[in-house]
């Protein structure tokens, strides 16, 4: 058991002294200063059902070990497309940074690390602040025997509702996916039509793409002529019991962008998502004049000025950002004030290239904040679920977590071990217009 000399002398070296060493003995009930003593990467690329892409499931997570014996958090890292980059910049530079550092302040800790490059931000630098961040947010979880969103201030809700994903050749192929999904328990659910995008072939190419290096093409009229069709054809079939979403990845140019979700609004959508890339959002103020649906966005912002004007003046209605490449939890959770104070609700990114430990960290938040919206609904299979084990469930349209302290998951690295990254660059191939320019997504 601490003395209260002891739980001074803690205080002092975690540079809380004065009025506030008192607060912070109180605070740590006698616990010991807790130190990070390691942080290791673990690259892995295990198999997702339906998935053949292992360019797009390279994940990147982390450990960060500490003092207490035994005593370790989990992180998310993963930037799909440039893992080494992530892995070089913890291990030469980040874990060098917080080894010897105190594990208990995260907020100073996120600062530091953040300023440590001096030139800052980026998805190479926040993801590997992130891998981190969310591993101290798990051990302070542990060490409460809390679960994180019990720091975050308690659940609001058991579950987070998901949406799921439905696409098909043409409307009816993609209806009856609907109505699979529906059956599963979802009541929302993405639409899409795989047909505007196709193979690149000696059939599909143009005089402008030929010799053009790439895998895939786009047919943007196609595209827009036939989504707000396939918002008619669902509203027909299934009613107004269902809530449909779309997304755009940004692949329109902005006119024909902003016309197609004119001609989709009297459908209802739930939301329409990236409407441009980031690189266009200065569209937006155009497009909020021209329609009343409800858009969502920012799965690739990864700096602060990206969001922040769109929340601040309203264009926006739900957050869509990638959790690992704005920095973790902490920079999250700040983010959902702001957008809470906004009228902005949440779907945080969660595509395969989040690591379970990633998608757990989002739901923490799905569970704590009041403009919670929506959550990307994942299909794990056996092997990931094995290799995480604390998975969030997904059952009935509804994500579940666990009630660990915690992010209530972890990592088996020998299991993670046994499917390494493919040796081949993970590179992502844009696709390109009719007209032979890069789709700049
Ligand atoms: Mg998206």
């Amino acid at each position: 058991m601490m003395t209260r000399r002891d739980s001074f002398q803690a205080a002092a070296a975690a540079g809380l002294v004065g009025a506030g060493a008192s607060a912070y003995a109180q605070a740590v009930r006698g616990l010991p200063p807790l130190k990070i003593t390691g942080v290791r990467v673990i690259l892995t690329c295990p198999p997702f059902p339906g998935f053949q892409n292992k360019a797009q499931q390279r994940l990147v997570v982390t450990k960060v070990e500490t003092s207490e014996p035994g005593l370790y958090g989990v992180g998310c890292a993963t930037f799909t497309f440039r893992p080494e980059s992530v892995a070089r910049a913890i291990e030469d530079s980040i874990r060098p940074f917080v080894i010897g550092k105190s594990a208990d302040n995260i907020e100073d800790l996120w600062g530091a690390m953040n300023a440590s490059s001096l030139w800052r931000s980026g998805p190479v630098l926040h993801n590997a602040i992130s891998g981190v961040d969310m591993a101290l947010w798990d051990i302070k979880g542990k060490r409460a025997g809390m679960p994180v969103y019990q720091l975050l201030g308690g659940k609001m809700r058991s579950a987070a509702q998901c949406y799921a994903h439905a696409s098909g050749r043409d409307a009816k192929e993609c209806g009856d996916s609907v109505q699979r999904l529906m059956a599963e328990g979802f009541r929302h659910i993405r639409i899409e039509l795989s047909n505007t995008t196709v193979p690149a072939s000696a059939a599909t190419l143009t005089e402008a793409t030929r010799g053009m290096a790439t895998s895939q093409m786009q047919d943007g009229s196609r595209y827009v002529r036939e989504t707000p069709r396939l918002f008619e054809y669902m509203r027909k079939r299934f009613g107004e019991e269902i809530e449909l979403l779309h997304d755009i990845h940004g692949e329109l140019h902005p006119a024909e962008c902003i016309d197609m979700i004119k001609r989709i609004e009297p459908f209802r959508p739930y939301f329409i998502e990236d409407p441009f890339y980031p690189e266009e959002i200065g569209f937006m103020p155009r497009l909020r004049q021209a329609t009343t649906a409800p858009i969502a966005i920012g799965e690739k912002f990864v700096n602060k000025h990206e969001y922040v004007g769109l929340i601040k003046d309203r264009l926006i209605d739900f957050i869509r950002v990638h959790q690992s490449y704005i920095g973790g939890i902490t920079r999250a959770r700040r983010l959902a004030v702001l957008c809470e104070w906004h009228g902005v609700r949440s779907a945080w990114h969660g595509p395969r290239d989040t690591s379970p430990i990633g998608h757990a960290a989002n739901l923490h938040l799905d569970l704590a904040i009041p403009n919670f919206g929506i959550q990307e609904r994942i299909v794990f299979g056996e092997t990931v679920e094995e290799i995480f084990p604390g998975s969030p469930q997904i059952r009935k349209g509804m994500m579940f977590g666990n009630d660990k302290p915690g992010l209530g998951i972890d990592v088996n690295e020998k299991l993670a071990a046994k499917f390494p990254l493919p040796d081949e660059p993970g590179n992502f191939e844009p696709k390109r217009r009719r007209e032979g320019g890069v789709v700049a997504n």
